[in-house]
């Protein structure tokens, strides 16, 4: 990133050092260095250390590109294990490429720090990292600069032209599917911001579901050519259904029962009292799981895709011609209530 003269590097040079084998403060080259240059592999043909990273998709693919912003504060608490934070900033980055069915190639990584600080790079690379490796995702770039922290990784992945799956497809009549499971990432904050109690147990699970997410990676590339539409659940799962059902012009009705009756949610929310159970479900956010739509004559593609990539998947509703989103109860009655998604500026 181009600076004025005087103050390259000021910042990062000038900044302590953790203690640790590195005797001397540390600079920005050897930051990116140490903690973050990976030897070219796979579609990365160029990687960490010129001016530009060089791809090569496979021939005749199209490049699926998202990018996601982690603000401290806003996305993540400030005592975050720095191993999880690693994980999860790559992890929802990879979540949108599942939602489009893409395979990861690559990604880059802009990075605002307060300070060089050892003691936390090393376990946030590689939180980061041994998620990328797991994926086949290299890290192929990025930027690093003094400031408050911020994370901003931008993932590039593959799909055959025509295979993405799209929010604008769904069709009157399709089946509505989540997938693995929704509502804990919701339930761990709400215990963080002392709303809620769980036995330590309980609370380590949902915890994990807040600050280490897993992106459904092989579900979506199994679900080409057998899905109609995709979103992954970030901002909660009705919120983003809505997504769809704006982009596909149409609306759904979803059978609530699922929440206290199906695998779509773990026994500590189903030991919630309803209402709130209910609440972290389907509007809860943070879950990355994926949210699709498929015609019924694909009932059993959709569980051989499931099978296939060892990712569970429950049937939740249906898309209906008429526009507007209705909620039933466990006996088929129409529920009234209001389930917003998550909006930063609303
Ligand atoms: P430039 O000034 O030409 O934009 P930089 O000095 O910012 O380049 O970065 C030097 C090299 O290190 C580039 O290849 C860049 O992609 C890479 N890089 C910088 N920060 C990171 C990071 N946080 N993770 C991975 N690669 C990085
Ligand atoms: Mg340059």
């Amino acid at each position: 990133m181009q600076r004025p003269m005087r103050r390259r590097n000021t910042a990062t040079a000038a900044a302590p050092c953790a203690p640790g084998r590195y005797a001397r403060p540390m600079g920005e080259f050897d930051l990116i260095q140490r903690f973050f240059k990976r030897p070219a592999n796979g579609a990365v043909a160029l990687g960490v250390g010129d001016d530009c990273a060089l791809l090569q998709p496979a021939p005749g693919q199209q490049l699926a590109v998202s990018s996601d912003m982690l603000v401290e504060g806003r996305h993540f608490l400030s005592t975050v294990d720095p191993h999880k934070l690693g994980h999860k900033a790559l992890a929802v980055n990879l979540s949108d490429l599942a939602a489009c069915g893409a395979k990861p190639l690559a990604f880059t990584l802009a990075l605002a720090l307060p300070r060089a600080d050892d003691a936390w790079l090393a376990p946030f690379s590689q939180g980061l990292l041994a998620l990328a490796d797991e994926h086949g995702c290299v890290l192929a770039g990025g930027d690093t600069t003094q400031g408050p922290l911020n994370i901003c990784i931008t993932v590039l992945g593959e799909v055959p032209p025509t295979q993405a799956l799209l929010r604008h497809r769904a069709q009157p009549g399709d089946d509505i599917y989540v997938s693995g499971q929704v509502g804990d990432a919701r339930l761990a904050l709400e215990v963080f911001r002392g709303g809620q109690s769980l036995s330590a147990d309980a609370f380590q699970a949902v915890r994990a579901r807040m600050e280490q997410p897993t992106p459904r990676v092989a579900l979506g590339q199994a679900l080409r050519g057998v899905a109609h539409a995709a979103i992954d659940v970030s901002d909660g799962l009705l919120g983003d259904l809505r997504h769809i059902l704006g982009a596909s012009n149409c609306g759904a009705t979803v059978d609530t029962v699922f929440v206290f009756s199906s695998d779509a949610t773990s026994d500590t929310l189903k030991r919630l009292p309803p209402e709130q159970a209910l609440d972290c479900a389907l509007s809860g956010g943070d879950d990355y799981e994926l949210l699709f739509t498929a015609p019924p004559s694909a009932r059993s593609a959709v569980q051989q895709a499931a099978r296939d990539s060892a990712t569970p998947v429950t049937r939740i509703g249906q898309i209906d011609a008429e526009p507007g989103l209705r909620l039933r109860d466990a006996a088929g009655r129409p529920l009234h209530r209001r389930f917003g998604g998550f909006d930063h500026f609303a």
